[in-house]
C-alpha cells in the first residue's frame, strides 16, 4: 500500500471516493513525506495502482487503466524540484585542473601541449565547435593548430594532412571535426590518425577497447565520458543502476552505453525502432537522451528520483525569444525536472563537458608523448 496525500479541493472527480479516506488521525505521505492535515485527503494505491509520477504538485496515478489526474495540491511551496546539474561550473572546475597541470609541464621545460584541428568544408555548425576548440586551448595554455580544407577535398589530401600530423611532434591530439562532407570515408580518416593521437576517441581501436572486458582505450570520447564525469561528480551510484541511453550513435549513444556497462550498470540501448520507449525509460534509474529529437523524453516517462543526462542540442523556433529561436534539449526540461532527483539543463549541461574533456585528453596525449603515461 502506498499512501498519498493531497489537499481535498484539488482532487479529480476520477478518484474513486471509496478510496479517499479523511483519516483525523495525521499520517505521512509516502511520495512527500508531509503529514495530512485537518482536510487532507489520503489516498490509498493498492499494488498495481503506481503513480506515473508524483512531485508535490502535479501528480498522476494510473488509477484502473485510467489516467487520473490530480492538478495541484496546496503543497507547492513544498516542492521538490531536481537537482540541476550545472555542467558549466563541473567544466570551469575541470578546465582549471587541466590549465594547471599545462603550467606545471611547461615550468618542467616540457613543450605546451598541442592540438590541430582539421575542418574540411564550410560546415557552419563545425567552424563554431572548431573555434571553440581552439579558443579552448588558448585559454588553458595550449598549442593550437588549424587546419582548414576545401569542401571538395579528395580522401588522399585529407587522409595526406592526418598522415603528416602524426609526424608532427608539436601535435599531441588530432582532431577531424565530424561530420565530414559526403563523398568522403569517414571510418577511413579516423583509422589514420594515430592511437596516440586520438584525442577524439573515435579510432576504430580505441572505440574496440571501450567495448572489451578488461581492455582500455588510450582515449575515451569526449562527449559520453562527460556524461559519466557529470554523473559522478553529482555523486551518482552506477553499479547496479539500471542505465537507459536513447540512441545508438557512433559519438555518444554507443559509446556511453559501452561506459555505463563498464561501470556495472545494466543498460538499455533505445533508438528509432525500440518499441515503448515510454515504458522503457520509466525503468530507468539513470537516462542519457541522445536522440537529437525536442524534447521527446516527457516528464511522465521518467521515474522520480531518476538521474537524467541530456545530451540533445536541438534549436526550435520562439518568437518570444529575442532570437526568434532558442535551444532545448531532447528532454522536456520543465516537466522533467518535477520528477527527476538530478537533471542537466540544455544548454549548460553536457556542452561544456565536451569541450573540457577534449581540454583533458590533449593533455593526456602530451603526457603519453613526454613518457609519463604509457601508451
Ligand atoms: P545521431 O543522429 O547520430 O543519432 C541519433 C540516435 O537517436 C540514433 O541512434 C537514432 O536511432 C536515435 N533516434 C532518433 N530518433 C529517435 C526516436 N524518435 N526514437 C528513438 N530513437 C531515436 O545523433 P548524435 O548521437 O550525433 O546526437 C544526438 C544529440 O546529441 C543531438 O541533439 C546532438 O546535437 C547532440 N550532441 C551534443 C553534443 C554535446 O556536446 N552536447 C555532442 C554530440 C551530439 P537509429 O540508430 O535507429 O537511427
Amino acid at each position: 500500500m502506498l499512501c498519498l496525500i493531497l489537499e481535498k479541493d484539488t482532487l479529480s472527480d476520477y478518484v474513486p471516493q471509496y478510496a479517499i479516506s479523511m483519516n483525523s488521525s495525521p499520517v505521512l505521505c509516502d511520495i512527500c513525506q508531509l503529514p495530512s492535515r485537518e482536510n487532507s485527503a489520503i489516498i490509498m494505491l493498492a499494488t498495481g495502482m503506481q503513480t506515473k509520477y508524483c512531485r508535490q504538485a502535479a501528480v498522476t496515478i494510473v488509477w484502473l487503466g485510467l489516467l487520473v489526474d490530480l492538478k495541484k495540491t496546496n503543497l507547492k511551496e513544498k516542492q521538490m524540484t531536481a537537482q540541476i546539474i550545472d555542467g558549466k561550473a563541473i567544466a570551469d572546475e575541470l578546465r582549471k585542473e587541466v590549465a594547471e597541470e599545462v603550467a606545471r609541464m611547461t615550468a618542467a621545460g616540457l613543450p605546451k601541449p598541442g592540438l590541430a584541428t582539421v575542418l574540411v568544408g564550410e560546415n557552419p555548425a563545425s567552424q563554431v565547435y572548431v573555434s571553440m576548440k581552439q579558443k579552448a586551448c588558448d585559454q588553458l595554455g595550449m598549442e593550437s593548430f588549424g587546419f582548414k580544407l576545401p569542401a571538395d577535398a579528395s580522401q588522399s589530401q585529407v587522409e595526406g594532412l592526418v598522415k603528416e600530423l602524426n609526424a608532427d611532434p608539436r601535435v599531441n591530439g588530432i582532431l577531424v571535426q565530424l561530420p565530414l562532407p559526403s563523398g568522403l570515408d569517414e571510418e577511413a580518416v579516423l583509422n589514420s590518425i594515430s592511437l596516440e593521437k586520438d584525442v577524439d576517441g573515435f579510432h576504430p581501436i580505441n572505440i574496440g577497447r571501450l567495448a572489451q572486458k578488461g581492455r582500455e582505450p588510450l582515449f575515451v570520447p569526449c562527449t559520453p565520458d562527460g556524461c559519466i564525469y557529470l554523473l559522478d561528480k553529482t555523486g551518482v551510484q552506477l553499479k547496479g543502476a539500471n542505465a537507459v541511453v536513447l540512441g545508438r550513435s557512433n559519438i555518444v549513444g554507443m559509446p556511453v552505453a559501452l561506459l555505463l556497462v563498464k561501470r556495472d550498470a545494466t543498460v538499455t540501448i533505445c533508438h528509432s525502432r525500440s518499441k515503448d520507449l515510454p515504458g522503457i525509460v520509466r525503468s530507468a534509474d539513470v537516462l542519457i537522451a541522445a536522440v537529437g529529437r525536442p524534447e521527446m523524453v516527457r516528464g511522465d516517462w521518467i521515474k522520480p528520483g531518476a538521474v537524467v543526462i541530456d545530451v540533445g542540442v536541438n534549436r526550435i523556433d520562439d518568437p518570444s525569444h529575442p532570437k526568434g529561436s532558442r535551444l532545448v534539449g531532447d528532454v522536456a526540461f520543465d516537466e522533467a525536472k518535477e520528477v527527476a532527483g538530478a537533471i542537466t539543463p540544455v544548454p549548460g549541461g553536457v556542452g561544456p563537458m565536451t569541450i573540457a574533456m577534449l581540454m583533458r585528453n590533449t593533455m593526456r596525449a602530451a603526457k603519453i608523448a613526454a613518457g609519463k603515461v604509457p601508451a
